[in-house]
């Protein structure tokens, strides 16, 4: 049977029915924003909350140290996810923004010296984009830019000349995304990091996209960092995580300050502890890093390699369904090896809004608007656009559902023509 059928029996939201309820039919098409949760993870929070609902590490008793255990227990699973060299990288925060705020704050805010350059790309995500501005503005850094190609929605770079590129323009830091949220392109971070650390740059990575969706390796990859959400990856919202090379955060201040980041408290001054918990100020979201640590566990038993051919397959039957549309014009690489499960598309003559309300009538959830890119938006001279995307419990009868509202909407609207870019 289909992973996305198999998979549906383990998240309670599609089993639920009744007037005030999502009925089991409802097409989920927006898991780029946030995903859905499986039993598994609601359970373990709940465990939580039921059975040993204390702080951590602080008690001496039994339910603190089952709270730390499991707490810690989560971190492991992290850092055993994404191949990080040991459980203290990873570094509990918010999101992936908050993770992105703290390394400007404690990495570029501290180690950036007036008239140093960071590189992004224009294709990031508000999150990866508003944190360098507001820092390069503070402390007089210049903030540089790697085009992309509009029509192929890759990254338009020149491996050969970028070692000279960034000691020309003395960049010292590179922060980019590994998965557009839009044009779903899957960027070359690990060809980028190994020529940024030639020319002596540091390299954040946007895992958002990725680390839910397909296999991840720091390590391999070759970044100093990478920032993702607990939210996109069957975790609970408002729990996040920051990796980094663990020299480097024992480099770095804290970005928080209070209890349990502590070493010791004078009255005029304190020491920190090591990281982590140097970044970790005041209590955590001790229920939202276990049920993370839950979602993980369930990525895992199912496989990475898995989900990333079972969202393979759903690209490719919806890019093969899309075609049909007229007016059709769908955003990113044509190769599907480059692309990940979303899928941003404009339809000739219909309003993005217009097709986000149509489908919604049909019971389908689609994302429209910027999608938090707007720069990626205007260089593209569009206002907006739709998007679908995938995740392990979706199927194909979802995409049937979607192209058959879409498709009805065309003839509503008297769109003609052929689809654009199939
Ligand atoms: N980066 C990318 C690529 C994203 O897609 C998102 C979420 N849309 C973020 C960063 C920010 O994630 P969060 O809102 O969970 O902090």
């Amino acid at each position: 049977m289909e992973l996305g059928k198999v998979i549906r029996k383990n998240f309670p939201i599609f089993g639920r029915a009744g007037a005030d309820a999502p009925a089991p039919d409802l097409v989920y098409l927006d898991s780029a924003a946030t995903s859905l949760k499986p039993r598994a993870v609601i359970d373990a929070i709940r465990r939580y909350y039921e059975k040993y609902s204390a702080n951590v590490h602080r008690g001496v008793y039994l339910w603190s140290e089952q709270a730390s255990a499991e707490y810690e227990k989560a971190r492991e699973s992290i850092a055993r996810l994404i191949g990080a060299a040991r459980k203290e990288e990873i570094v509990f925060v918010r999101n992936a923004t908050e993770a992105l705020n703290l390394l400007a704050a404690s990495w570029a805010g501290i180690f950036l010296r007036e008239g140093e350059g960071i590189l992004l790309s224009e294709m990031e995500h508000h999150a990866n984009l508003v944190p360098w501005q507001e820092i390069s503005r503070k402390k007089n850094l210049r903030l540089f830019f790697l085009p992309f190609d509009g029509e192929k929605g890759e990254l338009a770079w020149e491996p050969d000349t970028f070692v000279r590129f960034l000691k020309e323009r003395n960049i010292r830091l590179i922060s980019l995304v590994h998965i557009s949220n839009v044009f779903g392109t899957i960027n070359p971070i690990a060809d980028i990091a190994a020529l940024a650390h030639e020319a002596g740059a540091t390299v954040i990575v946007d895992a958002a996209q990725s680390v839910p969706h397909i296999p991840v390796n720091v390590q391999e990859l070759g970044a100093d960092f990478a920032v993702f959400s607990g939210h996109k990856m069957l975790g609970p919202t408002g729990i996040g995580v920051l990796w980094g090379r663990y020299e480097l955060l024992g480099k770095m201040p804290p970005y928080q300050t209070g209890g349990e980041m502590i070493q010791d408290v004078m009255l005029d001054r304190a020491t920190y502890q090591d990281p982590p918990l140097r970044f970790e100020a005041g209590t955590p979201h001790i229920a939202g890093a276990i049920g993370l640590g839950a979602a993980v566990e369930y990525l895992e038993s199912i496989g990475m390699e898995n989900i990333r051919n079972h969202e393979k397959d759903l690209l490719a039957y919806a890019r093969e369904q899309l075609s049909i549309i007229p007016g059709m014009r769908i955003l990113g690489p044509e190769d599907i090896e480059k692309r990940s499960g979303v899928i941003a598309f404009t339809i000739d003559g219909i309003h993005p809004h217009d097709v986000g309300s149509f489908l919604d009538e049909q019971g389908i959830m689609i994302r429209v608007g910027d999608h938090c890119a707007k720069p990626l938006h205007k260089k593209l001279k569009i206002p907006a656009s739709c998007r679908m995307s995938f995740y392990i419990y979706n199927t194909r009868e979802d995409i049937d559902a979607a192209v058959a509202a879409l498709a009805s909407m065309a003839r509503m609207f008297e769109v003609s023509g052929a689809p654009k870019k199939v």
